[in-house]
């Protein structure tokens, strides 16, 4: 099955007494056992429910994993992720991570011994020499949020060989449909589901996918354990939006190269980072390990008060955080998206306060360029 047919009926019930099409929201806490020692598969809607049990379905096909977990949000799925580690486990994580991430490495699983080394992931012999016998984990994100630098993800897993450290890889930005992580050696894929799989900025969630079923049972394990797992509606919601993934990233994608190209004619931009430009330096790693580039673009404006301006004037490009909609959003990130990141340290990777990252959406080009060229004056 191809994929954009998978997003549609990959984990299809035909064991469903109504012919319903659309998966029933199971808006049930618990569930009545037929007898002493038989279950219907479902006890206890934290530890699973059938409307989330469809949309973990699709997810693991769409990523070709043995399982996976959805949860309330990204950094749910984040946060359980950690729990797999104990006190004195390092683990080396991209320099340029997802603001949300950094803060809960850096507050919370440095709190509870564990140590993250931030590295430049995109530079394999500085991975090489960050290993030590304590590293259990490689947590990267490709391309990075919001410079957009990629990592080759093979490489990684060429890094760590046979050795006992899970490869593990935030695919939200290129989401199933771009690139499977797993299939290119790594252990674990994690999402913010609240992103493209989604898509209408509506709702929140996360998905961790498991490579091998051991791996799956142990996330089932501590997601249970834990608790912070998807409502039945929210995953109606997200299996909805899966059903539209395929064709949303083509158009997504499509406007981002035309904006891309527009914006390098653009007097008043200095820098623009987007990996479907050819000359990006990850043009060609991008092609090899994925399936397109996906619709995030960072630039640079040539002065603070540029950026102000564009923020400030755009009028169909909504100035909001997130990504991954229909909508085409913008976003600020010092202030945003990447507050949480100590200043020094966004300095040195470029975040500084003339850079602004565009989530281009669905709507007709011409209208988001338009947009675009208003704020941006001449
Ligand atoms: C948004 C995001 C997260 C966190 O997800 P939430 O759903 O907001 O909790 C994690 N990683 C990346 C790359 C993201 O963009």
């Amino acid at each position: 099955m191809k994929l954009e047919t998978a997003c549609i009926h990959a984990a299809r019930d035909k064991s469903h007494s109504t012919g319903a099409v659309a998966v029933p929201i199971y808006q049930s806490a618990t569930f009545a056992h037929p007898c002493v020692g038989q279950s219907t598969g479902y006890d206890y809607s934290r530890t699973q429910n059938p409307t989330r049990e469809h949309v973990e379905k699709i997810v693991t096909a769409l990523e070709g994993g043995a399982g996976a977990c959805a949860f309330a949000s990204g950094m749910a799925a984040i946060a359980t992720l950690m729990e797999l580690f104990v006190p004195g486990d390092e683990i080396i994580a991209t320099d340029d991570l997802y603001g949300g991430s950094i803060r809960y490495f850096n507050e919370i699983s440095v709190k509870n011994g564990i140590i993250i080394r931030y590295i430049d992931t995109s530079d394999i012999p500085a991975v090489k020499s960050a290993i030590t016998d304590a590293t259990k984990a490689i947590f990267i994100e490709t391309p990075t949020n919001p410079m957009m630098k990629v990592t080759d993800i093979a490489a990684m897993k060429a890094l760590i060989g046979d050795r006992d450290i899970l490869l593990i890889v935030d695919n939200t930005f290129l989401t199933p449909y771009f690139c499977n992580p797993i299939a290119l050696g790594a252990d674990i894929v994690t999402h913010s589901g609240t992103k493209y799989l989604s898509g209408h900025n509506d709702t929140l969630s996360g998905f961790l996918v498991a490579k091998t079923p051991e791996l799956a049972e142990r996330l089932h394990y501590l997601k249970n354990a834990i608790g912070g797992v998807l409502s039945p509606f929210d995953a109606f919601l997200v299996t909805r939006g899966i059903k539209t993934l395929a064709i949303r990233m083509e158009k997504a994608q499509q406007n981002a190269l035309v904006i891309a190209q527009w914006l390098k004619t653009q007097p008043k931009v200095t820098a623009i980072y987007y990996t479907g430009l050819p000359e990006h330096p990850s043009y060609a790693l991008t092609r090899q390990q994925a399936r397109g580039f996906g619709a995030m673009i960072s630039f640079s404006a040539g002065s603070v008060e540029i950026a102000h301006n564009i923020l400030n004037k755009t009028e169909l490009i909504l100035y909001a955080e997130s990504l991954g909609g229909v909508e085409t959003l913008i976003t600020y990130p010092i202030t945003q998206t990447h507050a949480a990141v100590p200043e020094a340290e966004r300095l040195a990777r470029g975040i500084d306060d003339r850079l602004l990252r565009l989530s281009v959406g669905i709507e007709a080009v011409e209208d988001i360029l338009c947009d675009l060229e208003r704020a941006i004056g001449r």
